[in-house]
C-alpha cells in the first residue's frame, strides 16, 4: 500500500469514530471548507451573534499559526478550540477527535469545523463531520468549480459568499452555479453576505434544519 493510501485510510477510521461518537451525543459537525479569505470566520461570527440563543454552537478552528480565529470567535460568544497544524495543509480526523473531547459539545448543538483555508488537500480528508460546506466567495473569481473539482464534488452546500461586493468584481454567477452543478449534482447553493446579512437566514434554516433536538434523558 502506498504511503498516501494509508495515511488516508487511518484517516478514515479515525473519522468514523469521530462520527460515532457526534451521533451517541446527538451533535451535527459540519466541515467548512474555502480558500483563504474566503469569509470562513466572518460568516461564524455573524452566525454565532444572530444564533445565539436558538442554536448551540462551538467551534474547531484549524489554521497553520496563531489564534486569531479563535479570539473572534470567542469574542462572538462560541466555545473554541483552536488547531494549529504547522506546515499541514488541513485538518485531520485524529486532530479533530481531540478537538472534540477538549469542547465536550453538549447534545442538541452544532459543531463547525472551520478547517486550514486551502482548495485541495481538505478535499480528501474525512473528519467525520455530518456535512460538507464550501463557501466560494465572488472576489476569488467564478472559476474555482472547474479549477478545484474535488473539493466541490462532495460539498452538500456550497454559499456564494461576498455578494455584497459583486458590483465591483467579475463573477459570473450563472456559469459558477453550472460549474457546481457539474461536479456536484445534489449540492445545494445559496448566496449571501455576512456583512450585509443577504441570504443569512437561508443559512441559518440550512443549519436548524440538520441540528439534531438533545438526547432525552
Ligand atoms: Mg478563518
Amino acid at each position: 500500500m502506498h504511503l498516501q493510501q494509508k495515511v488516508l485510510a487511518k484517516n478514515d477510521r479515525l473519522a468514523q469514530e469521530n462520527r460515532n461518537w457526534l451521533r451517541q451525543r446527538s451533535v451535527l459537525a459540519i466541515n467548512l471548507m474555502s480558500s483563504p479569505g474566503a469569509g470562513k470566520t466572518t460568516l461564524l461570527e455573524r452566525t454565532a451573534r444572530e444564533l445565539a440563543g436558538k442554536v448551540g454552537i462551538s467551534v474547531i478552528e484549524g489554521d497553520q499559526a496563531a489564534a486569531l480565529d479563535a479570539r473572534r470567535i470567542r469574542a462572538a460568544g462560541c466555545k473554541v478550540v483552536q488547531i494549529n497544524t504547522g506546515a499541514g495543509c488541513h485538518l485531520d480526523a485524529g486532530m479533530v477527535a481531540e478537538g472534540l473531547r477538549l469542547l465536550e459539545p453538549p447534545g442538541g448543538s452544532l459543531v463547525v469545523i472551520e478547517n486550514v483555508g486551502n482548495l485541495v488537500c481538505p478535499a480528501l480528508f474525512d473528519l467525520g463531520e455530518e456535512a460538507r460546506v464550501v463557501l466560494a466567495s465572488v472576489t476569488e473569481g467564478d472559476d474555482k468549480p472547474v479549477k478545484y473539482p474535488h473539493m466541490f464534488r462532495r460539498a452538500d452546500l456550497v454559499l456564494v459568499s461576498k455578494t455584497d461586493l459583486l458590483p465591483y468584481v467579475d463573477f459570473d454567477g450563472k456559469r459558477h452555479a453550472t460549474d457546481v452543478r457539474q461536479v456536484s449534482p445534489d449540492a445545494l447553493m445559496l448566496q449571501l453576505s455576512a456583512t450585509t446579512g443577504a441570504g443569512m437566514q437561508e443559512w441559518y434554516d440550512w443549519l436548524r434544519r440538520r441540528t439534531p433536538a438533545p438526547p432525552q434523558e
